[in-house]
């Protein structure tokens, strides 16, 4: 199969395939209403997966860290005061 008929295939696929699902979202780059709803869904989900691993295990990441804070949900000392830092930061430019 050459890179065309790949192509080709690709789109007739994604052509049939439903909206409202996460592969659309990622894959297809869709932003409709649907799309974008189900990847909110998949984000929480994901989110609070990772948030209960990190409460088996806090030494997972590192602390004190706005993409702990943000992507892992911690609500430690260290990380609520670095979004807070980064709030501080943010307002004064
Ligand atoms: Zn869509
Ligand atoms: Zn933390």
């Amino acid at each position: 199969m050459d890179g065309d008929q790949h192509r080709q295939l690709r789109r007739r696929r994604s052509e049939v395939s439903e909206h409202g699902t996460i592969s659309r979202y990622t894959n297809d780059k869709c932003r409709c209403d649907d799309c974008r709803a189900a990847h909110r869904r998949y984000s929480a989900k994901r989110r609070a997966q990772r948030r209960e691993l990190l409460q088996d295990d806090p030494t997972l990441v590192e602390h004190g860290r706005l993409s702990t804070y943000l992507n892992w949900g911690c609500r430690c000392t260290e990380c609520t005061e670095a979004n807070w830092l980064h709030k501080i930061r943010w307002m004064n430019g």
